[in-house]
């Protein structure tokens, strides 16, 4: 790696923004290929994506099962694939036709090389087509809840009952299967919904297995990654935050570590794993700028800072009224998203500063930030971690350390317990970082802040007393512009209503209502408007994602 940076440094001869973004993707490169190394010894199933929506479940699942899954693109050569040394091979959907001239296609070799390979809906009709099965466009099409019959004395199926509610998406079917393969399920509308040919280890599912509106996918998916790939199942939170924590040491040695410390799950988790790893020689740096929800930043520095868990250098900068200053009169909501994002860097920067040299940047990025997506660009996607808004240009730093690449976010959540973080940092909702100020219709107040501060945490309260499996996947309450007339004490008010929002999601690409219990909403509502001043009143948002985003701004 020194050698890649002392070649750069002559080149772009001190211009130090060039620099640093150079450094950044020839880092990336190297960490890639460092990767690539590395998941040789994992044993690993590999996804090859066609453009499939659902790409990142069917990782999930495989890796809920117990083996370690990565996502690659189509778009990479059989000898990139072979590289990975996969003990099976899944092929997601996709929007496109197998019979299509122009459709995405694979290398034939694949099912000739002897790893195993499970198609899924386009991937199932893409390996028919490909062996001399007939696809075209199905007379009836199936979307949603079916009924499959199964043969399970198929690997895939064993110990499943013979219906089973399958989710299904397609236009087109497999009208018959290729020569060598035996039907193992159908419904009456779908001839083929599952065929194999256990001699090629080669097996297709029309439905969606990764979706969980199909009742035992995730047993079909381990039944072939154990039934038919013969994993032995070494992917486990707990030792990869042991192997994590070694790596780690070894390769800072006694280097020095900078993180951005946010407070949400992923920089939190982070920074535990190098306190674990390095303790002291990590320095945590942890802005308030005045827009996080009620108590955060005490939560965060009793657990990060002064007498807290880890043995670090922690820093709280407390910046609310820089960031206020800035915010002042300013409605439009890229405009706030824009000043936060870039004050965020400077206070950041200035405080680097103080600290001087480092060796290494840490940064949160998981691995959905990172995942290349199957009909995208050419090459791997590399989105810098949108937490933190874009990497500091004056930070002198070496290199970035990333420990969390490879986890989902669920992953991420085990990896935090594991290290002995406090479940409500753990399993903290998402919370976008330019914070209460896009949950603030307009500009933004010190008052105002206070007011969605309270609104949000007796809300937050009253969901908190469901169940887990009842709590949506987020909520929160929002400030509107808007004031209306009220009575209290016999007195007309003119305040602000404040609006709740609870969402229902996996992915957050697109979410669905929450239907709370209405006890649960109209408790909240009324202690919201006693308890919160300058609330008169409190609407709830009923909208869906599309149209409307999560969040308001
Ligand atoms: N585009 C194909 C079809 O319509 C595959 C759909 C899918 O993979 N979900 O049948």
């Amino acid at each position: 790696a020194s050698d890649v940076y002392k070649r750069q440094d002559l080149s772009y001869g001190g211009n130090n923004k060039d620099r640093m973004k150079f450094r950044l993707a020839e880092t990336y490169l190297l960490l890639a290929e460092a990767r690539l190394m590395q998941n040789n010894a994992q044993e690993m199933v590999l996804v090859i994506d066609f453009g499939g929506q659902y790409n990142q479940l069917i990782a999930r699942r495989v890796r809920e099962s117990g083996v370690y899954c990565e996502i690659v693109s189509y778009k990479h050569s059989l000898e990139a694939i072979k590289a990975k040394n996969p003990k099976g091979i899944i092929f997601t959907g996709g929007p496109n036709s197998a019979y299509l001239e122009d459709s995405p296609t694979i290398d034939p070799e694949i099912y000739t090389w002897g790893v195993p390979v499970l198609g899924i809906c386009y991937g199932s009709q893409l390996m028919m087509h490909m062996l001399g099965g007939h696809v075209c466009v199905a007379p009836e099409r199936e979307y949603g809840k079916t009924v499959v019959d199964l043969d399970t004395t198929s690997p895939m199926f064993a110990g499943l009952s013979e219906k089973n509610v399958c989710w299904m998406s397609h236009n087109d079917y497999i009208e018959t299967a290729a020569p060598g393969f035996k039907i193992v399920a159908s419904t009456p509308n779908c001839p083929v919904a599952a065929a194999e040919d256990a001699a090629r280890k080669l097996y297709c599912v029309q439905f969606h297995p990764e979706v969980l509106h199909t009742e035992n996918g995730t047993k079909m998916l381990s039944n072939f990654v154990y039934n038919v790939c013969g994993c032995a199942g070494t992917w486990k939170m707990d030792s990869f935050v042991e192997q994590t924590v070694a790596e780690l040491k070894e390769r800072i040695g006694d280097g020095k570590v900078l993180c951005a410390l946010s407070g949400g799950v992923d920089s939190s988790v982070c920074a535990a794993m190098l306190a674990k790893a390095i303790g002291k020689q990590l320095t945590c740096v942890f802005v308030d700028h005045g827009l996080l929800r009620k108590n955060e930043r005490e939560e965060v520095c009793a657990v990060f800072g002064e007498g807290g868990q880890f043995d670090i250098n922690f820093i709280c900068v407390d910046a609310r009224e820089r960031f206020y200053s800035k915010l002042a009169g300013v409605t439009a909501p890229e405009g706030k998203r824009k000043i936060i994002g870039e004050e965020f860097i400077r206070v950041f920067e200035e405080e680097a500063k103080k600290i001087g040299a480092v060796d290494y940047l840490a940064q949160g990025t998981i691995y959905p930030d990172v995942v290349e997506s199957g009909l995208g660009g050419e090459s791997a996607t590399i989105k810098s971690h949108h937490n933190v808004g874009g990497l500091p240009d004056f930070v002198d730093f070496k290199e970035i350390v990333e420990p969390l690449r490879d986890l989902f976010k669920d992953e991420v959540r085990q990896s935090g317990r594991e290290l002995g973080l406090p479940e409500n940092l753990v399993a903290r909702q998402p919370f976008p970082g330019p914070g209460l100020a896009i949950r603030i219709i307009g500009d933004v107040t010190p008052e105002k802040v206070a007011i969605v501060q309270d609104a949000d945490a007796i809300y937050r309260e009253e969901v908190d007393k469901l169940p887990m499996s009842e709590r949506p996947s987020q909520y929160f309450a929002a400030l509107t512009n808007m004031r209306s007339v009220g009575v209290m004490g016999d007195e007309r008010t003119y305040d602000y209503a404040i609006a709740l929002r609870a969402v229902t999601t996996t992915d957050f690409m697109t979410a669905e209502v929450t239907m709370l219990p209405p006890a649960t909403i109209t408790t909240a509502a009324n202690r919201i408007v006693n308890e919160v001043k300058h609330i008169n009143r409190v609407l709830f948002d009923y909208t869906t994602k599309p149209p409307a985003t999560i969040e308001f701004e």
